[in-house]
């Protein structure tokens, strides 16, 4: 679904993604762990065109992310045609990011309405049914002020699920949360597990990545230092960064 081959990013001289390498398979959980600053985020906005690689190969799904390619030569996307690459991404930040003005139902229609053009009946519809999926059925005229920081995070969910995306990207959904926040948010993404989505997701929860993950990559200064089964990496690294790091977190 996802495979990255030496792909680089820097911002300026800041050399930050330095050949990462990596495959994603569908329907698989993706876990990216790594200490702050080893370019974890960034190689997520790569991903859903917030960023733009300076090297490499990134494809979502058989399609370059952002180019086309003919013969051996590189070309841009049309920005409609990266609107399209980015339709099939969901993301969910560490904040929220929620439309204030709006309910939770309203933040939910939003894009299918707005992007997709689609009736609003039909919005309302599957933003109801994703808003009882992540168990805010009774919560659906709140206005992001009257929810939790995990209510909102589920809002957050629910409105990326409405465009019927076949990867979502979870950059530490709950390390803003309070600590009894944090279960229910990983509940909802367990159950997308299930389901069958592909997810790749950034976080520092290891209960997590060892329950429901299938693959972990342990990323630090731009470079995948270690990958397997979450239960391997964790329990048996083979690299000093990663048991270093993992002393810290674990
Ligand atoms: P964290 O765990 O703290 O979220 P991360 O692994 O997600 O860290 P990134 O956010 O990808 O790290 O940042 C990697 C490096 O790139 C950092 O040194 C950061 O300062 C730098 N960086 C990120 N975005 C920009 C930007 N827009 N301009 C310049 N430097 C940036
Ligand atoms: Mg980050």
């Amino acid at each position: 679904m996802v495979k990255a081959e030496g792909v680089h990013k820097s911002y300026g001289a800041a050399h930050i993604l330095r050949g990462i390498d990596l495959e994603v398979r569908s329907g698989e959980v993706f876990c990216l762990v790594g200490p702050s600053g080893s370019g974890k985020s960034t190689f997520l906005r790569c991903i859903n065109h917030l960023e733009r690689i300076d090297g490499g190969r990134l494809s979502v799904d058989g399609q370059l992310v952002g180019y086309r390619q003919k013969g051996d030569k590189l070309y841009e996307l049309k920005d409609s045609e990266v609107a399209a690459q980015r339709r099939d991404i969901g993301m969910v930040f560490q904040r929220f990011n929620l439309f204030p003005h709006m309910t939770a139902l309203a933040n939910v229609m939003e894009a299918p309405v707005q992007v997709k053009g689609e009736s609003k009946a039909v919005a309302r519809e599957r933003a109801e049914r994703l808003l009882d999926r992540v168990g805010l059925g009774d919560k659906m005229g709140n206005y992001p002020s009257q929810l939790s920081g995990g209510q909102q995070q589920r809002v957050a969910i629910a409105r990326a699920l409405a465009m019927e995306p076949k990867l979502m990207l979870f950059d530490e959904p709950t390390s803003a949360l309070d600590p009894e926040l944090v279960g229910d948010v990983l509940d909802v993404m367990r159950d997308l597990a299930e389901s069958g989505m592909t997810m790749i997701v950034v976080t520092h929860e290891m209960g997590f990545a060892r329950e429901v993950g299938d693959s972990l990559v342990f990323m630090d200064g731009g470079v995948v230092v270690e990958s397997g089964h979450p239960r391997d990496v964790l329990t048996n690294p083979q690299h000093d960064r990663t048991k270093a790091f993992l002393s810290k977190v674990l």
